[in-house]
């Protein structure tokens, strides 16, 4: 597989910009900072968008560059590559993120929820997992919203919803119709309408912001916020969930790829037992492990970015690619953490915060034991198994 010029000259741009200007920047914030201040992120967005990668992942047709997503892949695998780069790539400096659902949004209601967020005026949450359960949010969601005229009137509770008790609006899926999936329908809520109310804080492993457990009691939402068809909310959630998997995946990589470079210095220079850490072959050996564990993930999630730049069908391939970069970039960090000794717990390096943002990874954007749900249904409806090529 060989990157394009245009790769190339893409992914050397961000990685000079992460070396240059996020990594001594960082030397200066407390090693769990997760944002920067308004004047130093506004400097740092110009040089972004004087790059052309401003909202670097964001389609053509919505302002962005409409970039291929093998080359969003490999650009969100440089963009991690620094200690808060797993949550917060770059600071955000290339555009904020995660709502790809509102691409699907009619054309009035992009105007008044897309743009204004892709612009980073507005900020916006994600609101499907519920006290009930997040795997399978087709049963667990509980909250309800029932139409009364020309309004909409939700009521419930939704759990570990981040940027929540900051965000301007959020996508929330709520129950509209019987049992199931189809049941389920996407409406943006602004936290600004009465009844909304931001519960309390939970703290997780991540440095930075805390998710958030939010209630609805009677929150009126008028019928032009629901977006896509009544019913279709489920699929509007897992459509975009299976694409931002990539990138998601891809930030794990970025990590490992900066331990490793990060390790391969320092066991040429510690000295051990008469000789450095790097002439000790045990020491090789797990060089070696990290080696096989960052090549597979990233060819893995390389493979099913190019599979949806094909137009085919890339959900068995996420979902491996997905299992493959949180595990595998876990054991690369954890590795590396080893060879670098006492240093590698302490707060001066970045190990200590990958190895605790890296375990959320097996549980956010859909479980490891999801995934596998997903590549066995997969593999037993197909009735013409083939691995990696398709030539029927
Ligand atoms: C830091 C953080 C931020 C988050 N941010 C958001 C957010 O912004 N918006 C949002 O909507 N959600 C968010 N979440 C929630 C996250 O999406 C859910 O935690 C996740 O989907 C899993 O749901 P659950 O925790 O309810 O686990 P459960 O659904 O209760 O599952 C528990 C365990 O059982 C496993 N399991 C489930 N089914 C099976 C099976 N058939 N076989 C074997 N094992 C199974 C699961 O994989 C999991 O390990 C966030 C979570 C965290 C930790």
């Amino acid at each position: 597989m060989e990157l394009t010029n245009r790769q190339r000259e893409l992914c050397a741009r961000v990685r000079a910009f992460v070396v240059e200007r996020i990594t001594p920047l960082e030397e200066t914030l407390d090693p769990d900072e997760s944002e920067l201040d308004e004047v130093t992120l506004a400097a740092l967005v110009d040089e972004t968008k004087a790059m052309g990668l401003y909202n670097y992942d964001v389609p053509a047709e919505h302002g962005g560059p409409g970039l291929d997503t093998v080359t969003t892949t490999l650009l969100a695998m440089e963009m991690s590559q620094h200690r808060a780069g797993l949550y917060v790539p770059c600071y955000g400096a290339f555009g904020p993120s995660g709502f790809a659902q509102l691409y699907d949004a009619t054309p009035e209601q992009r105007e008044r929820f897309l743009y204004p967020a892709l612009r980073g005026e507005k900020r916006v949450f994600f609101g499907l997992t519920e006290p009930a359960g997040g795997s399978d949010p087709a049963n667990a969601i509980m909250t309800t919203a029932v139409r009364e005229g020309d309004e909409w009137v939700l009521n419930g509770t939704k759990i570990f919803i981040g940027e929540s008790h900051r965000a301007d609006f959020g996508l929330v899926f709520a129950r509209t119709g019987g049992p199931g999936r189809g049941g389920i329908s996407c409406f943006v809520v602004e936290t600004s309408s009465p009844g909304f109310e931001v519960v309390r804080a939970i703290h997780t492993l991540r440095s930075g912001t805390t998710p958030s457990e939010i209630r609805f009691s009677d929150v009126r939402v008028p019928h032009e916020n629901l977006i896509g068809r009544e019913g279709g909310g489920f699929a509007l959630a897992n459509t975009a969930l299976v694409r931002i998997r990539i990138p998601y995946s891809a930030a794990c990589v970025g990590l490992a790829i900066k331990s490793q470079s990060l390790v391969l210095e320092h066991v040429k220079d510690r000295v051990v037992f008469g000789k450095t850490l790097s002439e000790h072959e045990g020491v090789q050996w797990m060089l070696c492990d990290n080696e096989l564990d960052i090549h597979s993930a990233t060819l893995m999630v390389l493979h099913a970015a190019s599979r949806a730049d094909q137009g085919l069908s890339f959900r068995k391939e996420t979902a491996l690619a997905k299992i493959a970069a949180t595990e595998a970039s876990a054991r690369v960090v954890d590795r590396s953490m080893q060879l670098f000794g006492a240093w590698g717990m302490s707060k001066d390096l970045p190990f200590e915060r990958w190895f605790r943002e890296l375990r959320i990874r097996r549980i956010g954007e859909g479980t490891t034991e999801t995934q596998r749900m997903v590549i066995s249904r997969d593999l037993l409806g197909d009735p013409h198994y083939e691995a990696l090529w398709e030539v029927k």
